[in-house]
């Protein structure tokens, strides 16, 4: 390849106002070493409650043993990854160092996550939705349109979800890249793959070694059942991954937290948790095809995911009878393009019969 065809530097991609920018320096940030640690203000005994004395010190910001687990289960280098509380602050943190306060604009294709927009309008940034196609194979997303848009309107950060959550679809891999390729120099392309695990095809990882202008999202909250730990990553150029550290909080992840993501990344657990995806999938396909059956189901939406976006003939009384039966499921039906429309996470073998149980009942008129 001839320097002519250099990828783009992403950090021409970063706020310019952020140039030289340092973020806060933390008693971890020095590189020093000793036997009496004295420089941060920490109290010299554990307290009561902490039996194994581990929560007395401030946690390492970027421990490396996680780091490294996350990036061999994600298939990049240690360098290309940040490690924070969940994919929301990594989503945070892009719009941050890029995005300039009433400057620069985030393009969302709806219906999508929420918190792309949330987190661009809490930071004070514009908005521009170029909206899914609702076809009949499901949700499609419009990459000429997005590219047009993208070039047109000042777009720094282009968020993609795949598989989409709440539409279920995955994204051809190859329009990911034609996207990246044309907005080179111009805007981040941020795939989340929050799902990814359920969709069993290649992630957008692949994507970086030959376009420095892509971002994954990553997290342990869904298939590796770790919600509670909020542990998520972004995975990009390694320079840009510098920069979003230097603006992430000093010390994002709480030390037991750090602890159990380690031990859910040895093997033994990666493969338990790999055993938990496949039967998932196995119950999505199950609990899909019952639902196409019912009379009262207009489309269940294909999905690569973990959940079933349904669309009801009359979701008010399919949401009243599923409650009633002390089943709780996202509502979908204010989100424009999806009325009619919820969202049911695929549950365990017996929990997903009650769910069928109730969707039949609703048949009978019962
Ligand atoms: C659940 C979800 C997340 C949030 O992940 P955390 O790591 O728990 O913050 C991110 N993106 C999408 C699309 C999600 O559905």
């Amino acid at each position: 390849m001839s320097t002519l065809t250099m990828p783009s530097d992403p950090l021409a991609l970063v706020r310019s106002d952020l140039a030289g920018f340092s973020g806060y320096s933390s008693a971890r940030t020095a590189k020093l070493d000793g036997d009496i640690w004295l420089n941060a203000n920490e109290l010299s005994w554990p307290n009561v409650v902490d039996v194994e004395g581990t929560l007395r010190r401030y946690p390492d910001p970027q421990p490396e043993r996680l780091r490294a687990a996350l990036a061999r289960r994600y298939g990049c280098s240690p360098s290309q990854l940040l490690v924070g509380r969940g994919s929301d602050e990594a989503i945070d943190l892009l719009v941050r160092a890029l995005c300039r306060p009433g400057g620069d604009t985030v393009l969302v294709t709806p219906p999508t996550f929420g918190m792309y927009a949330v987190c661009a309008r809490l930071h004070g940034t514009r908005v521009v939705e170029v909206a899914l196609s609702d076809g009949a194979d499901g949700f499609s997303c419009d990459f000429e349109a997005i590219a047009q848009v993208a070039q047109t309107q000042g777009v720094k950060l282009v968020f993609l979800c795949s598989p989409g959550n709440p539409t279920g679809n995955l994204l051809p891999l190859d329009a990911v890249e034609t996207l990246a390729r044309t907005l080179a120099g111009r805007a981040l392309v941020v795939v989340d793959e929050a799902y990814g695990e359920f969709s069993q095809s290649p992630s957008a990882v692949s994507l970086l070694a030959r376009h420095r202008n892509v971002a994954v999202l990553r997290t342990l909250s869904k298939a590796h059942a770790l919600a509670g730990a909020r542990i998520g990553s972004v995975i990009a150029d390694a320079a840009l991954i510098t920069v979003l550290q230097r603006c992430q909080a000093p010390y994002p992840l709480p030390t037991p937290c750090i602890d159990v993501a380690c031990r859910a990344l040895e093997s033994s657990a990666c493969a338990a948790t790999d055993a938990d995806v496949a039967s998932v999938i196995v119950e999505r396909e199950r609990l899909g095809a019952a639902l196409q059956a019912a009379t009262e189901i207009r489309q269940v939406y294909p999905s690569r995911s973990n959940f079933l976006l349904v669309r009801f003939h009359d979701a008010q009384a399919a949401l009243e009878r599923l409650l009633s039966a002390g089943i709780v499921v996202r509502d979908q039906r204010a989100t424009p393009g999806l009325e009619n429309a919820l969202r049911i996470t695929v549950g365990s073998h017996a929990q997903n019969n009650r769910v069928i149980d109730v969707i039949d009942s609703l048949e009978m008129g019962a």
